[in-house]
C-alpha cells in the first residue's frame, strides 16, 4: 500500500491538494490500488501551530513515507518574520533534509489553451521539454559567503562551486531520464567563463560515455535563454546547474503561459517530493477560484517517478488534456466561450473522466 504524506501548507495549498487527493482517489480504483494518505504540517500553518515551519514530527514522516505532495507554503501573515522562521524556510529545509537534489520541470502546452502562450502558435505546437535542475549545489549553498565592510565600504561574496560527485548524480539522473523520453540531453553552462562550469563540462562528458544512446548537446546559458523563445521545439531534456536552472525552468515554464498548470518533482534522495511550480495565491485563497491542475499534474509525475505506474500517470494526463478540450476552466485560464468551473469541480471532472477513461 502506497503510503503518501501530504503537506496542504498555507493559502491556496489545502483547496488544490484535496482535488490531487479525488484524483489518486480515481487512479486508485481504476488500477486496483490503495493509497494511504498521512497529513502533516508544513509553512506558516505550521508555525501557527507549533512555531516551526518544517516541525520534527512532519520530518519524520516524510522519512517513511513513499512519495510527498506538497501544496505550497507562505503568505502575507508571516512574512514580517525573520528569514529561517518564516514558511519558505520549511521548504528549503525539507529538500535538504531528504537530499533531495534534482528538480524535474516539464513544459509541455496543451493546444486547448495555446492562446495564452506568449509565443507565436507556430512555435509553441512542438514544445515537450524537461528542465532538469541541479537543487542542492552551487552558488546558493557554496562557501565563503557573506559580507565584509572596510573603510565604509562592503563587500558581498557568494561562492559558485560544485564537486564532482554533485555533478555526476544528476547528469546520471537526466540521461536516465532522457531514456525515456527523445534520447536528447542538452547540457547548459558558461564554460567560456566559469571554472565550475568546466568542471560541470568534463564530467558530462565523462558520464555521457555511459549512455551512447542518449545525444548530448552542449548550450552557454546565454544561448539557451534565447533559444528557449526561438525555437523551444529543440530541446529535449535540459541539464543545468542551480542557478541557471533557477532562471530557465521559470522561462521555460512561461512559455506554457499558464502559472497554475505547472507541475515539479523533486528527487535524489529515498522519497520524491510533488508539488505544483506557484505559490499559495494568497490573494484568491479559500474562495474555491484556484486552478488544481498543477498539483493534478505532480500527480502524474509522483505516478511516473515514485511509483513506476507511466499508464496510471498517462492516464491523468489525458484526462485533464480531455477535461480541457472540452472546454472547462478555472477563472485563471478561463477566456471568451470556455466554461467556467471551480476548485472542486475541476478536480471532479478529471477524476470522473479518469474512472470512465473519457469525459
Ligand atoms: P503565487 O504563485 O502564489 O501567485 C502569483 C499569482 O498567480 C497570483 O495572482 C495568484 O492568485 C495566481 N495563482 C497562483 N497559483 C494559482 C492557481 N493555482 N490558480 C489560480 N491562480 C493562481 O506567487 P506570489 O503571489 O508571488 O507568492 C504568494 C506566496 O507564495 C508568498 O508568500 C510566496 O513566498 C509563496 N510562494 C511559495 C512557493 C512554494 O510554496 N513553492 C512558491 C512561490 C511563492
Amino acid at each position: 500500500m502506497p503510503k503518501i504524506v501530504l503537506l496542504p501548507g498555507d493559502g491556496i495549498g489545502p483547496d488544490i491538494v484535496a482535488e490531487a487527493v479525488k484524483v489518486l482517489g480515481a487512479v486508485g480504483e481504476k488500477y486496483s490500488i490503495s493509497f494511504t494518505f498521512e497529513t502533516a504540517l508544513i509553512g506558516g500553518a505550521a508555525i501557527d501551530q507549533t512555531g516551526c515551519p518544517l516541525p520534527p514530527e512532519t520530518l519524520a514522516l516524510c522519512r517513511e513515507a513513499d512519495a510527498i505532495l506538497l501544496g505550497a507554503v507562505g503568505g502575507p501573515a508571516w512574512d514580517e518574520l525573520p528569514g529561517n522562521q518564516r514558511p519558505e524556510a520549511g521548504l528549503l529545509g525539507i529538500r535538504k533534509e531528504l537530499g533531495l537534489y534534482a528538480n524535474l520541470r516539464p513544459a509541455k502546452v496543451f493546444p486547448a489553451l495555446a492562446a495564452s502562450s506568449p509565443l507565436k502558435p507556430e512555435l509553441i505546437g512542438d514544445i515537450d521539454l524537461l528542465v532538469v535542475r541541479e537543487l542542492t549545489g552551487d552558488v546558493y549553498f557554496g562557501q565563503p559567503r557573506g559580507r565584509e565592510c572596510c573603510n565604509g565600504e562592503c563587500r558581498a561574496i557568494d561562492t559558485m562551486a560544485y564537486t564532482e560527485s554533485e555533478v555526476e548524480r544528476i547528469s546520471r539522473l537526466a540521461f536516465d531520464l532522457a531514456r525515456k523520453r527523445r534520447s536528447l540531453v542538452t547540457s547548459v553552462d558558461k564554460a567560456n567563463v566559469l571554472e565550475s562550469s568546466r568542471l560541470w563540462r568534463e564530467v558530462v562528458r565523462r558520464v555521457h560515455a555511459d549512455y551512447p544512446d542518449v545525444e548530448l548537446r552542449e548550450m552557454y546559458v546565454d544561448n539557451c535563454a534565447m533559444q528557449l523563445v526561438n525555437n523551444p521545439g529543440q530541446f529535449d531534456v535540459i541539464l543545468t546547474s542551480n542557478l541557471f536552472g533557477d532562471i530557465l525552468s521559470d522561462e521555460a515554464a512561461m512559455l506554457t503561459g499558464s502559472l497554475g498548470m505547472l507541475p515539479s518533482a523533486s528527487l535524489g534522495g529515498s522519497v520524491g517530493l510533488y508539488e505544483p511550480v506557484h505559490g499559495s495565491a494568497p490573494d484568491i485563497a479559500g474562495k474555491g477560484i484556484a486552478n488544481p491542475l498543477a498539483t493534478i499534474l505532480s500527480v502524474a509525475l509522483m505516478l511516473r517517478y515514485s511509483f513506476d505506474l507511466a499508464e496510471a500517470a498517462e492516464a491523468v494526463e489525458t484526462a485533464v488534456t480531455q477535461v480541457l478540450d472540452a472546454g472547462y476552466r478555472t477563472k485563471d485560464i478561463c477566456r471568451a466561450g470556455g466554461e467556467l468551473v471551480s476548485t472542486a469541480e475541476m478536480g471532479d471532472l478529471v477524476a470522473n473522466t479518469i474512472r470512465r477513461g473519457t469525459i
